[in-house]
């Protein structure tokens, strides 16, 4: 049945979601598809409008978190991923649709069968004798999932029953999944879908998984190029495991504090402190840039697709904001422009951003270190000191000076031993007041019962 053309008035926005570290052959795939959808919707007169697909915030892009703030790489119990990556930019997406139309119905292709617990949120959302679904957060926002009762077979049965709408058929796609060994990545749209990262087509970087099997299944049938990607994966991912994670990460969090919890011995054994370990430690930072940067340099020669962009260059800028301005190793040396040269060439050419933020990058940083060093005081807490106060020149009133000093010096700066030995005996004496009071407190209860069954 066909819409007569003055009917076609509502618009059909059709959006993926690219979280700029995606699998490199499905970006080419998803490409190659919605270039087809739009021209086939323009030939045909639908009112379908093909957007390109939503993307991170530079801000927020994996390598500026992992990079740039050190985020450890994510962990099922710290994923920090998915919502920065996926379900803030299709929200925001969602919400500038809400607000320009009133309402919007989302067709999303998630099945029942992909996970129980999605399941579940659908039909608690589900709205009584209608086949849609409220979204989970956002309002004036509905969900409609037509083959939510399908099965992958039936999928596939479908999508090999014709020839797709805008042209040619799904063969491109077909071989992708057979080569990879993957099941789906649903489109990401709030923190009920299942993310990628499960043995599914999800970011090449996804440490989430212990093993990227769509990625090994690739390399298999004959993606040789993808090897270092899939290595550097394996490289971040061990930085993850607990035997390794002292060596990767530093011992102040982003807070500048050494952070200990106690936390519950196992069978009845005494509570054990642990450590709350900061981000990635500078050095290795830069290491992975340069590795990240190296890779760059091999996939350029060995990859026979179109040009895959592992970082961009706004992501360097924004990785090197962070480094400047890092809450606890401040990177004077203003190393990424330096760290790009290295690894890409003296005639790489890059117009870094002139940025009079970079007041000490001739070297001061190491004049610094070696000063500090000689009298004994800890360097960056004397680089933080100098950035605060110039941070305040020209500033007509400095009262908040005294408390961003009182801040700073708040942290924990001295000697890492002695920090450590400092908070663990904080922590056993709090300790032994909790055990003090539990006594005190079972020989009161005991008391009052003994003088009741006096009276
Ligand atoms: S695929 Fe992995 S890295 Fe990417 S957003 Fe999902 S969980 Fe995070």
């Amino acid at each position: 049945m066909s819409i007569p053309f003055e009917e076609r008035t509502k618009p059909v926005f059709v959006v993926s979601s690219d979280t700029l570290v995606e699998t490199p052959l499905v970006v080419g795939i998803i490409k190659d598809t919605l270039d087809k959808m739009g021209k086939a919707a323009l030939a045909l007169q639908l009112p379908i409008v093909v957007v390109p697909p939503v993307n991170p915030k530079t801000d927020e892009t994996f390598w500026v978190n992992l990079i740039g703030r050190g985020y450890p790489a994510p962990t099922r119990q710290f994923r920090w991923c998915t919502e920065r990556m996926k379900i803030d930019p299709m929200s925001e997406f969602i919400k500038s649709k809400v607000a320009t139309f009133g309402e919007v119905v989302i067709v999303l292709g998630s099945r029942s069968q992909e996970s129980s617990s999605r399941a579940q949120v659908m039909r608690k959302h589900r709205i009584e004798g209608s086949r849609l679904s409220r979204h989970t957060s956002l309002p004036n926002a509905f969900v409609f999932t037509p083959i939510d009762e399908w099965s992958a077979d039936d999928v596939w049965e479908y999508l090999f029953s014709g020839p797709a709408p805008w042209g040619g058929d799904h063969q491109a796609l077909f071989d992708l999944y057979k080569g990879s060994n993957a099941g789906e990545c649903p489109l990401v749209i709030d923190t009920s879908t299942p993310s990628c990262g499960n043995s599914r087509f999800g970011c090449w970087t996804c440490t989430v998984v212990t093993q990227d099997r769509a990625m090994d299944g690739l390399i298999e049938t004959g993606h040789k190029w993808m090897m270092p990607l899939r290595d550097f994966r394996n490289k971040l991912y061990n930085t993850t495991l607990p035997e390794n994670k002292a060596e990767f990460r530093s011992n102040k969090r982003r807070n500048g504090t050494v952070t200990f919890v106690t936390v519950k011995g196992k069978d009845g054994e005494d509570p054990i402190q642990k450590q709350i370990l900061g981000p990635y430690k500078m050095e290795y930072r830069r290491k992975f840039l340069e590795e990240l940067l190296s890779l760059q340099v091999l996939v350029d020669r060995d990859n026979p697709g179109p040009k895959y962009e592992l970082i961009s260059k706004p992501e360097l800028e924004a990785i090197r904001l962070q480094w400047r301005h890092d809450p606890n190793e401040p990177d004077w040396e203003d190393m990424v422009p330096q760290i790009y040269r290295k690894v890409m060439g003296e005639e790489s050419l890059v117009d870094w951003e002139v940025n009079d933020d970079f007041v000490f990058a001739g070297g001061e940083g190491k004049l610094v270190a070696d000063l500090c060093a000689k009298y004994g005081l800890p360097s960056e807490l004397f680089m933080k000191l100098i950035e605060l106060e110039l941070s305040f020149e020209g500033h007509s009133r400095r009262s908040k000076l005294q408390e961003k000093l009182t801040e700073l010096l708040a942290r924990d700066w001295s000697d890492h031993e002695l920090v450590v030995m400092r908070k663990r005996e904080q922590l056993g004496s709090l300790h032994g007041r909790e055990v003090e009071e539990k006594k005190l407190h079972e020989q009161y209860k005991t008391l009052v019962g003994m003088i009741g069954d006096a009276t």
